[in-house]
């Protein structure tokens, strides 16, 4: 009777196993002292909600007679789908972490409807995970300067809209006078600078030759004499 483990957050059987300690059986489920021949579980109610927890095909009936087998995957018009629903959709995805066998999770849908959610959320994955490319520093494009790059420390303010840099190691772009976002982090999104915050930006290592905001040229000519 043993389930595969579909998920890193499911539970199985094997989490609930037949315990038999000194004084005789325990409830798989809640460990009460069983009598009788029982050896697992204490009353029906316990089974049940460990069935509910580890056993797919017995959550999968509950999930269609709650939504009447009717697929209830909302559409873009407003209302659900409608159609007759013979599966059983995680809402938030396994693989996205959502809980296998939580009902607020779950929904009765129809093949159609399931086919294209898990389309969806496996191209919402995919595109979380691709970081984005970062493109040189438009800032220094002459290419010399690219070449003979070196890693400064300039002010935030100093850099133009749209300048990459780094803080720490973590790529960000300048989104507005104020303001950069992430690009290694996407969810954190945009930040407020603080005033003269000091970044780590791409140099070249002959600050006179580089196509430079007159800001960013004093700083670095600064930098360099140091
Ligand atoms: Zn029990
Ligand atoms: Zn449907």
């Amino acid at each position: 009777m043993s389930a595969e483990r579909r998920c890193p957050q499911q539970l199985t059987w094997a989490d609930f196993p037949k315990r038999k300690e000194a004084d005789g059986w325990r409830c798989r489920k809640c460990r009460v002292l069983l009598t009788g021949r029982r050896t697992s579980w204490c009353s029906r109610q316990c089974e049940r909600e460990v069935l509910l927890v580890v056993h797919w095909r017995y959550i999968r009936i509950c999930i269609l007679r709650r939504d009447k087998f009717r697929c209830q995957t909302p559409l873009e018009s407003g209302g659900v789908c409608g159609q007759m629903a013979r599966e059983v959709d995680h809402i938030v995805e396994l693989a996205d972490g959502g809980s296998f066998s939580d009902w607020v999770n779950l929904r009765s849908t129809c093949k159609e409807c399931h086919k294209k959610k898990t389309a969806k959320s496996r191209m919402a994955r995919a595109a979380a995970k691709k970081i984005p490319t970062i493109s040189p520093n438009p800032v220094f494009t002459n290419m010399r300067c690219l070449m003979a790059a070196k890693t400064i420390q300039v002010t935030f303010n100093s850099l133009k809209v749209g300048a990459y840099f780094t803080i720490k190691g973590e790529r960000f772009k300048k989104f507005s006078a104020l303001t950069y976002e992430s690009l290694d982090n996407a969810i954190l999104g945009e930040t407020y600078s603080t005033p003269g915050l000091l970044v780590d930006v791409v140099a070249p290592v002959n600050p006179t030759k580089a196509v430079v905001s007159k800001a960013v040229k004093k700083t670095v000519k600064k930098t360099a004499k140091r």
